[in-house]
């Protein structure tokens, strides 16, 4: 059976041997790599790899008694075992002692398959050699038994050659082998993780997949702008089905070539700048209506546009259509609330300005944002603000209460103007949270109320005074009727005294005495229904207009002293004295004025005081202060009441209803003398007290000559 001994073999085969043994050892990590021999059912270590846990050493020997090498010989196969120790067929091994228990095994042959021995690898640790391993334990097996076969068939030197290539075959295959592990180490662990993602992928994807199915979003892909996918809500969105969209250009979807030309430009241009692309665009449904879509696309390769792009399609019709409507309803509301006159205004409950609409510019010169946010308040008339204050605090009792109130406000130029607040309280509304109301500017109304209340104040003032001069016209009235039934009696008396003394003067045995006595009573009678006569025509000519101011030199001092002389006789028949007053030289008493009007009226005062006293002295005299000079007659009489002093120089009136005879009088006096005082620029006036008397007194301006 031996071919050769151990001798027989040449050194460079042993040197290669052990060579490829290490390399053994070192390629699969295993602290011994065996070439066995057998010879006799004896198993010898013919090369053992040099390695630092080997246990086994060259020549050591051993009998067929279960070893794993005489296994592989005798079965001719690989022998691998992992663990003897796990193992019942192995786990009486003698290598067991020698701590090896791991072990793979192949048969060596020699060229007519007569066993050499084996080639086996073994471990002290549990392992499992891989199939690589395996393969390279296979291929320097054959390597073993190309030697072999060359040793038998080649003479030495030639073999040595090869065997030498051999090596470095081996050395780069060695190298070679330690890449191919690596790599397919990595190969196995991207697998592994090829696997697992490819799991994690396939559940996504068929979660992707029922969302795309159901998803309420147009979804799809296009490439080159042809529809190449799209899920079912694209085919709802446009009315088509997938067979008339699939493949199609997108073109079909665009109601014009803007539309279409337009998206491509813009989509791609965002996805250029920034990866996304979205867009709002109009698409033409398959009924001929068109939709608003908003378009977001995403390429499916960044690198690679030519692999298409994925996108979402949603139609936002009714939004747009929502949208343009509250745009309208926005605009209208803003229209309205800036065109109607008045401002309307959102107050909270503690009385800050929530909103004001535009239109407090125009009306009231300030901008939205200087009031807002601001106290309302700030803006409102010191002299307004705790009845405002009151007002709010009023509405805000009760949900929904409205009320109306009047404050000064005040507009940018600092002007107050009257605005009409009404309120409604909406504190418990969510949308307004507060007072909603308008600011109504009654500035107008309120100047014509107060246009108005003067006029009617004007008005009130001219209806006393026409109440007044009613009453004064009844008064007049009433006296004129008591001048009537007076002026019948006045003229009446002196008339039946003259024609009484008239018939008894026809008597013929009338005594001459007693004749003179009549005759002077007729001419006594006849005189005062002169005087009343006189009076009359002299009033009558005041009312109508035709009593005319005659101004000339006149001299105050004569005017006094011939009323003296003419009035003395009579004041004396009465025993009473007459007196005159002339503080002034008669030269200073020369004044411009009418000496006959001024006459008349002295002789008026005169004649009352001597009709109205029956003792005491009746005083004539004047006064200057500045440029007045103050004429006046003073008695001793009966005096006027008081309530009385106020009318005895109206016309008709007598100042007291119990005159005895020598006291009648047609009450004309008085007033003709006012009304020739007011033509000559003074004034007339009385001071009086019942029974002490009375001074009779009137102004005249003091002008002289220049
Ligand atoms: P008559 O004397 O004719 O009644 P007058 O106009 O002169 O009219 O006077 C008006 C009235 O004023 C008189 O009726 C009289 O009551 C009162 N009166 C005028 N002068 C005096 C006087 N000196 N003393 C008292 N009463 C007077």
């Amino acid at each position: 059976m031996t071919k050769f001994s151990l001798t027989n073999i040449p050194d460079s085969f042993l040197k290669k041997w052990q060579e490829i043994a290490d390399l053994v050892a070192g390629i699969i990590n295993i602290p011994a790599a065996l070439i066995m021999r057998t010879e006799n059912e004896m198993m010898e270590v013919f090369i053992s790899s040099q390695s630092a846990e080997n246990p086994y050493n060259p020549g050591d020997k051993d009998h067929w008694h279960g070893l794993y090498c005489e296994t592989v010989i005798k079965t001719q196969k690989k022998l691998h075992i992992q663990n003897t120790l796990k193992d019942k067929n192995w786990d009486k091994n003698p290598d067991i002692k020698l701590g090896m228990i791991a072990y793979l095994g192949l048969p060596v042959n020699f060229p007519d398959q007569q066993p050499f021995g084996t080639i086996c690898v073994l471990d002290n640790k549990e392992r499992v050699f891989s199939h690589e391993e395996e393969k390279l334990l296979c291929h320097f097996k054959k390597a073993l038994e190309l030697d072999l076969a060359l040793m038998e068939s080649l003479p030495k030197e030639e073999s040595t050659d090869i065997i030498q290539k051999l090596i470095k075959s081996a050395k780069k295959y060695r190298a070679i082998n330690q890449e191919y592990l690596a790599t397919i180490q990595e190969l196995k662990e991207a697998n592994e993780e090829l696997i697992k993602t490819r799991r994690i992928s396939e559940e996504s994807d068929e979660k992707m997949r029922s969302i795309y199915r159901v998803a309420p979003t147009g979804i799809g892909i296009v490439t080159h702008r042809k529809i190449k996918k799209i899920n079912p809500c694209i085919c709802e969105m446009t009315g088509y089905s997938m067979d008339e969209l699939i493949d199609k250009d997108t073109r079909i979807l665009y109601p014009t070539q803007s539309d279409y030309d337009f998206v491509g430009k813009e989509k791609y241009r965002q996805i250029r700048d920034k990866g996304t692309g979205g867009v709002e665009t109009r698409w033409l449904r398959k009924d001929g209506s068109i939709i608003n879509v908003l378009l977001a696309s995403t390429p499916i390769d960044v690198n690679d546009y030519s692999k298409g792009v994925t996108f979402t399609a949603l139609d936002i019709t009714q939004r747009k259509r929502t949208e343009k409507a509250l745009r309208t309803s926005e605009a209208i509301k803003n229209k309205m609330v800036s065109n109607i006159g008045d401002v309307i205004v959102i107050i909270d409950k503690n009385g800050v300005n929530q909103y004001k609409s535009p239109n407090i510019t125009s009306l009231f010169g300030w901008n939205q944002e200087e009031l807002v946010g601001k106290s309302s308040w700030d803006h409102v008339h010191p002299e307004d603000l705790a009845a405002g204050k009151q007002f709010l605090q009023n509405l805000s009792k009760e949900p929904n209460a409205k009320g109306t109130t009047e404050v000064r406000f005040m507009r940018k130029d600092g002007k107050y103007v009257w605005i009409e607040i009404t309120l409604v309280n909406l504190i418990h509304d969510t949308d307004i949270n507060g007072f909603l109301g308008n600011y109504h500017n009654v500035s107008e109304r309120k100047k014509v109320e107060q246009l108005l209340k003067e006029k009617n104040e004007e008005l009130q003032a001219a209806n006393n005074e026409l109440m007044t001069a009613k009453e004064k016209a009844e008064e007049s009235d009433r006296l004129k009727s008591s001048f009537l039934a007076n002026m019948s009696h006045e003229i009446r008396t002196p008339m039946n005294g003259i024609l009484g003394f008239v018939d008894i003067l026809k008597e013929p045995e009338l005594a001459g005495n007693q004749q003179q006595d009549y005759l002077a009573l007729i001419e006594k009678s006849g005189n005062r229904m002169l005087n009343i006569i006189n009076d009359i025509i002299d009033i009558s000519k005041i009312e109508a207009g035709l009593n005319t101011v005659n101004i000339r030199e006149s001299n105050i001092n004569e005017l006094i002293e011939y009323t003296y002389t003419f009035f003395k006789p009579e004041v004396e028949s009465k025993a009473m004295t007459l007196s005159i007053k002339k503080p002034l030289a008669t030269k200073e008493v020369v004044i411009q004025t009418d000496g006959d009007k001024v006459y008349a009226i002295l002789t008026n005062f005169v004649k009352n005081a001597i009709k109205y006293s029956d003792k005491g002295t009746i005083e004539i005299g004047y006064s200057k202060s500045g440029e007045t000079l103050k004429i006046y007659v003073k008695d001793s009489g009966i005096g006027i009441p008081k309530e009385r002093l106020n009318t005895i120089f109206e016309r008709f009136f007598q100042g007291s209803d119990h005159h005895n005879v020598d006291q009648q009088g047609a009450g004309l006096g008085l007033s003709i003398s006012k009304a020739y005082v007011e033509m000559l620029g003074g004034k007339i006036g009385v001071e009086s007290e019942v029974g002490k008397g009375s001074v009779f007194y009137f102004t005249l301006p003091y002008k002289v000559k220049p």
